[in-house]
């Protein structure tokens, strides 16, 4: 019989932050695959947990996966975890998901601590619908067309950031978020735990020396957000969303042309 993946979350800060399913299935695998093993042995050594330990992160996740492969096909469990928080977020473990599910190998995530869930919770910003982006890439190029989708987003935006980048990220989100409101959320679930919260160009002022981790949620863009729904509506609609405002037809018609990007005489001719 083939044996099965555990995708096992682990705190991201609070060692308090596991679930009684994880500790049990750590305890119960064959084998731990570790981001990082010494990391991971102090977590197990706090549980009271001794296991073998094989390291699977970015630079060996290829060979790795194989290797992890072959020892499911023996029938033997194991859990992946990573140094902090849910494993595949940002983390080690695409690859050999991947590859268990191609070889029909079954696969049982153990949910738990994530930063970037319990960083939008305490944001006070739409939950509704979000995008998570991650770290920005830091390829001049990539990271440019990055800004440029979050620029375009309607939603709240979520990103992952160190703390010797966080300057420099706020910096380039400054010119395009604007008024936006932002949340720094640092240090979750530890003794600092903090939510700084301002413009990008306030939180620039506010922290000085930034230590520790940090996630960053940008505020939905109800600009925008406005235009699409705007965009859907038909041109009836839209003269009476601005007629209700109590404007008049000339400054409802040049409004309605500045939404829809289109010349003022086509509306004109509607109207008429
Ligand atoms: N897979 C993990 C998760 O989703 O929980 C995230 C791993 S990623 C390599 C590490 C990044 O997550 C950090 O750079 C930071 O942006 C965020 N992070 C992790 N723990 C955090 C914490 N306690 N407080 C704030 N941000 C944290």
């Amino acid at each position: 019989m083939k044996g099965k993946l555990y995708l096992v979350a682990t705190p991201i800060g609070n060692l308090e932050d596991i679930t009684l399913r994880a500790i049990k299935t750590l305890k119960e695998v064959d084998i731990i695959a570790a981001e990082d093993t010494r990391h991971t042995l102090q977590l197990l050594n706090h549980l009271e947990i001794t296991k073998p330990l094989i390291s699977y992160h970015r630079h060996n996740e290829e060979e790795k996966s194989d290797n992890l492969i072959d020892i499911l096909l023996e029938g033997k469990n194991i859990a992946l975890v990573s140094d902090a928080g849910t494993p595949v977020i940002s983390d080690p473990g695409e690859e050999i998901v991947k590859k268990t599910i191609e070889k029909n190998i079954e696969i049982i995530p153990i949910p738990g601590a994530c930063a970037l869930i319990t960083g939008l919770i305490s944001s006070g910003l739409n939950t509704k619908e979000f995008t998570f982006i991650g770290f920005l890439p830091l390829n001049k190029k990539l990271r440019k067309q990055k800004l440029e989708e979050i620029e375009e987003t309607t939603k709240t935006i979520i990103l992952y950031e160190a703390p010797h980048k966080i300057k420099n990220t706020l910096e380039d989100l400054s010119k395009i978020t604007k008024e936006r409101k932002i949340v720094l959320a640092r240090e979750l679930t530890k003794i600092h735990e903090e939510f700084i919260r301002g413009t990008a160009q306030e939180l620039l002022e506010k922290i000085e020396t930034p230590k520790g981790e940090f996630v960053i949620i940008i505020e939905e863009n109800e600009i925008k957000n406005k235009e699409e729904i705007l965009n859907n509506l038909t041109l009836e609609e839209h003269y009476k969303f601005y007629q209700e405002q109590g404007l008049e037809k000339k400054e409802i018609i040049k409004k309605i042309a500045k939404d829809r990007n289109i010349n003022k005489n086509e509306i004109y001719k509607k109207f008429i």
